[in-house]
């Protein structure tokens, strides 16, 4: 398996070392052929090549089987024009990465803030309330007059569809329980038609569970019962927020993998930002990517039919866990390594397993 590995900026050189190292712990382990791929992206790239993301990275990484890219300073880079790409964006954009998929779980011996529970939020991706995200030219978001904004959101039965889709298939494998989230109360067009879209797809689907809860009430509810969830399906922005939520509870955001996912392509990609602030201090958590890397790896296996990368998979979240469990972490999650040595602990488990 091909892998393009975009280091990306702040503490994303520190995190990818760490989570290379647990790929190629895994590769030996299971006998994945994995072959590492990195190039330039973000400030690096803009310094060596006057552009955050070179346009042939897009070709290399569309030859690959997978990618994964570090936290990007996305803040920073504001004109196009001048090369200022967020590359997050970019690939997501490029290769029509339209479901986001954001597990969080809690972990024995690093109980969550509200008890055990394990579920996954799916997230619309490629619309919504993202002002990059819904105009071919130009951006969702204008300027009326100095004192009035207007934001676009936009929702396509289409993207309902596929997400809905892919929601369903993700329960299936799981506990059979899709809860649908939305503002269908308010926003009666938009989310009524994503509501109605999520209940006939789930119909398609024997034996799944179907709730829907309204988005102010799920805030609620998750934080009061988060074991009675499973798989979650929302639009873009209501599962954005949740997700983080989510990710929280489970005990950090530095816990919760991402998968974006589309029908051809994937990529892995930490939950949280660049953390400049934490940024060549070997301080940082690098889990997050290691365990978005794990479900790259589970996408492939699936995709491809080989069993050994779901395995591999498996084996690295349970590495995760058993690392976690015995304290060999970053101190944000009560343990006292640095970031590569907590990279090293993981990859130390996967190997003597
Ligand atoms: P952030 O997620 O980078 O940091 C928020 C806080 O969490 C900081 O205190 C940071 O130190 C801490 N933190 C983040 N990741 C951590 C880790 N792995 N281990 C330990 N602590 C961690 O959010 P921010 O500071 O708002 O954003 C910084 C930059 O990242 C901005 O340019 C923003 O646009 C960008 N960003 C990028 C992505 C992405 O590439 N996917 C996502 C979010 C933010």
């Amino acid at each position: 398996m091909q892998i393009v590995v975009l280091p990306g900026d702040g503490i994303g050189p520190e995190i990818t070392t760490a989570t290379s190292g647990v790929l190629r712990a895994a590769s030996e382990r299971f006998q994945l052929d994995l072959r590492l791929e990195e190039h330039a992206v973000g400030h690096a790239s803009l310094k060596q090549f006057g552009t955050t993301v070179r346009p042939e990275l897009l070709d290399i990484v569309r030859a690959a089987d997978g990618l994964i890219l570090g936290p990007t300073a996305t803040f920073d880079f504001k004109d196009e024009a001048h090369g200022e790409i967020n590359p997050s964006r970019h690939f997501r954009k490029s290769l029509d990465l339209y479901a986001n998929v954001r597990p969080a779980r809690t972990y024995a011996g690093r109980p969550g803030r509200l008890g055990e529970f394990d579920l996954v939020v799916v997230r619309e991706n490629t619309e919504g309330f993202y002002a990059d995200r819904n105009m071919e030219q130009g951006n969702g978001e204008i300027l009326v007059t100095p004192d009035v904004v207007i934001s676009l959101r936009r929702i396509t039965r289409l993207c309902c569809e596929r997400i809905a889709h892919a929601a369903c298939r993700l329960a299936m494998k799981r506990r059979k329980h899709l809860t649908i989230v939305h503002k269908a109360n308010v926003l009666k067009l938009g989310d009524g038609m994503f509501l109605d879209i999520c209940r006939a797809a789930a119909k398609g689907y024997p034996g799944l569970e179907v709730d829907d809860i309204l988005v102010d009430a799920m805030m609620a509810h998750v934080v009061r019962n988060p074991d009675r969830f499973d798989v979650i399906v929302a639009t873009n922005m209501f599962g954005d927020i949740l997700s983080d939520l989510t990710a929280e509870l489970s005990g950090s955001l530095g816990l919760g993998g991402s998968l974006n996912v589309g029908d051809r392509y994937a990529m892995a990609q930490a939950a949280h930002g660049s953390a400049p602030d934490i940024a060549g201090q070997d301080v940082a958590n690098p889990i997050s990517l290691i365990l978005s890397t794990a479900l790259l790896l589970a996408w492939h296996g699936e995709k491809s039919g080989a069993v050994r990368y779901e395995e591999a998979a498996r084996a690295i979240e349970a590495a995760v866990a058993k690392a976690l469990r015995e304290g060999r972490a970053t101190r944000d999650v009560g343990g006292k390594l640095g970031t590569i040595a907590a990279g090293a602990a993981i990859a130390e488990v996967l190997q003597a397993e």
